[in-house]
């Protein structure tokens, strides 16, 4: 069990006592998890007396704006007066949520590091947490999600019944959007419990759902069906399939963010395919999706030595600094390499 007393004494002794100011940090391109775990957790915090700032090194995707609580989350690309950066250098304690890198904060990580005596409190599950730099750890690998960390730690610091409709709102979008709408791996019957729960405090299911999955823009839809039709490639010696978007493909299906969430999901639904690539250009380098499926190849691994990532054994990503005609060279050496053919 990650959630232990001893930790739980260390939490508590960090939420006790004065009002303090408290940041929570989100991942850069945040997700589900990340927005929703935040979100939850900076409610609890706020009704315990402290000030608090959601703080997302850029935005998130527009499929979340409909959530109750969204307003609270801070974009600091978007922070013109620098007035999230001083709040951050003045905060006492420094919640890291969903993130298990610090430079996952992207332009965020230099203001968090430096000229700050803050706590710092991790809640996370990813895969290699850190050694050090952390008062305390809530580091639980075999969470599906952060979301359901914060569920767990609100349960064992106050009970359910301290989670009102938004913050269950806020627990299931993680939760759900995490777990690839409950279909991934770490579905245990404690989160189903869990799941309830959410629901008595007030979760409407079907307009969440709907909201996440049924609000997309027709450049997606679009889009998608050219990158399926004309852009994926398969390769059955390894069981692999990837596909490609360039700046000029999105451009062309008035592109915005958050519209390629879950396309590298798609590929894996093919027979014979176990691992699948997505490779998007941006401005500075190409962001890498690894999605994989079974137990035989573990992306995590993949990312962590071949694109300077990680993530999941099933779900990882990370970057490549050269062309995307140099990427997708190098990604048949790296399978050759890692399948070992
Ligand atoms: P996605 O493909 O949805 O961007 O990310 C899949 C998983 O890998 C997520 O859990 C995400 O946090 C993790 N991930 C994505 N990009 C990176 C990266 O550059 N570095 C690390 N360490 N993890 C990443
Ligand atoms: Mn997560």
């Amino acid at each position: 069990m990650v959630i232990t007393e001893q930790k739980l004494d260390q939490l508590r002794e960090i939420l006790g006592g004065a009002p303090k100011k408290m940041a929570l940090l989100s991942h850069t391109n945040p997700d589900g998890d990340t927005i929703g775990a935040a979100l939850a957790w900076r409610a609890y915090l706020e009704r315990l007396g402290h000030t608090t700032r959601c703080i997302a090194p850029n935005r998130y995707p527009y499929f979340l704006e409909w959530m109750t609580d969204i307003g609270y989350i801070g974009v600091f690309k978007e922070d013109a007066d620098g007035e999230m950066a001083k709040f951050i250098g003045e905060a006492d304690v420094i919640f890291c949520m969903d993130f298990n890198q610090i430079n996952r904060l992207d332009r965020v990580t230099d203001t968090a590091t430096a000229n700050t005596t803050a706590q710092r409190v991790l809640i996370d599950h990813h895969l290699h947490p850190p050694v050090d730099g952390y008062t305390v750890q809530f580091s639980d690998t075999h969470s599906c999600s952060t979301s359901y960390i914060v569920y767990q730690l609100i349960e064992a610091l106050a009970g359910t019944d301290a989670i009102d409709q938004a913050m269950a709102e806020a627990l299931y979008v993680g939760i759900m959007t995490d777990t690839g709408n409950f279909s991934f791996s770490n579905l245990t019957s404690d989160l189903f419990r869990a799941v309830a729960v959410l629901i008595d405090r007030g979760v409407n299911v079907p307009y969440v759902n709907s909201s996440v999955y049924d609000n997309f823009s027709e450049g997606r839809m679009r889009l998608l069906g050219y990158m399926l039709n004309d852009k994926m490639v398969t390769d059955y010696r390894y069981g692999v399939a990837y596909v490609s978007l360039t700046e000029e493909e999105m451009r062309r299906f008035n592109f915005i963010q958050g519209d390629s969430e879950g396309f590298v999901n798609y590929p894996l639904s093919i027979r014979g395919i176990r691992m699948s690539a997505m490779f998007i250009q941006t401005k500075h380098s190409i962001r890498v999706s690894l999605r994989s499926r079974g137990s035989d190849v573990d992306v995590n691994v993949f990312a962590r030595r071949y694109f300077d990532g990680g993530g999941h054994r099933n779900a990882a990503g990370g970057k490549s600094y050269v062309s995307m005609d140099e990427t997708l060279k190098n990604f048949h050496t790296y399978l050759k390499e890692y399948f070992g053919a």
